[in-house]
This record gives structure tokens, sequence and C-alpha cells, in this order.
């Protein structure tokens, strides 16, 4: 079994699909480890989008995860990483995330893709350290 982070961004949240995404991922098969509620510092927001720094789009990306509640979640079950990611589909949610998937359902512009999942088994070892310390 392999865990992942999952974070319901604040496009979600305020559009209120926290529900949609949590039931998704239960009916998936996939079980809640952790389920929060939070508001994201910067320093949070920075060392979670680390890798993405120095790029065009930093900045936004940074202003707009801390721009309102998220919801973070540990996600645990087999293949959880590439199982969610199936769930969530592809970053952009026009060209890439097809239908039937979060993205592809709900989204329509790259920086408002509703929903984040860790793309590894590094990066979801990285990120759950990050956002659930004490788990
Ligand atoms: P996430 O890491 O959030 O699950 P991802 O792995 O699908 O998304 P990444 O390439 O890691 O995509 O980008 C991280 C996030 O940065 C994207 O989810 C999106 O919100 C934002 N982003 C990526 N590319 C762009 C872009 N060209 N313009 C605006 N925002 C972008």
């Amino acid at each position: 079994s392999e865990r992942t982070l999952v974070l319901v961004k604040p496009d979600g949240v305020s559009r209120g699909l926290v529900g949609e995404v949590i039931s998704r991922i239960e009916r998936k098969g996939l079980k809640l480890a952790a389920l929060e509620l939070r508001t994201v510092q910067r320093a949070l927001a920075e060392q979670h989008y680390a890798e993405h720094d120095g790029k065009s789009f930093f900045a936004d990306l940074l202003d707009f995860i801390t721009s309102g509640q998220v919801v973070a979640a540990v996600v645990e079950g087999p293949r959880a990483i590439a199982a969610f990611r199936q769930l969530a589909g592809g970053t952009d949610p026009v060209e890439k995330a097809t239908p039937g998937t979060l993205r592809g359902d709900f989204g329509l512009e790259t920086q408002f893709n509703l929903v984040h999942g860790s793309d590894s088994v590094e990066s979801a070892e990285r990120e759950i350290k990050l956002w659930f310390p004490n788990l």
C-alpha cells in the first residue's frame, strides 16, 4: 500500500467541490488517512512548490494557493499516487485532462485546476512530512 498527499486547492474549496473530490477518492477504493481544512502560510506554499521556483508562474502559484482555504488529505491504498493522478486528470484541464476526471469535468484553466496529488513516492514522502509532520 502507498500514501499520497492530496490538496483541494482554493478554487475547489470556494466552488464547493470538496465533497465531489472526497467522494471520487472513496468510490475509487482509496482510504483517507488524514483530512484537514486549513489556511496555507506562504512558507509552506514555497516549500511545497519549491521545484517550480524560478518559473514564470511561480509567484501566481504562491498567491493562488495562499488565497483561501485548502483541504489537505493523506490518501492511502494500492498505487495511491498513480490512482489519484488518474482521478485528477492532466495538469491543463482542457488540453490534457479528459472528461470523467476531476479537472476534465470541473476545470477550465491550468492555474485553477482544483486539486494537487503527489507525483512520485519521493514527492509523496516529502509532501506528507511537510503538511502532516505528526502523522
Ligand atoms: P500539481 O503539482 O498541483 O498536482 P501537476 O503535477 O499536474 O499539478 P505541475 O507541472 O507540477 O502540475 O504544476 C504545479 C501546478 O502549477 C499546477 O497544478 C498548476 O496549478 C500550476 N501551473 C503549472 N503550469 C502552469 C502554467 N503554465 N500556468 C499557470 N499555472 C501553472
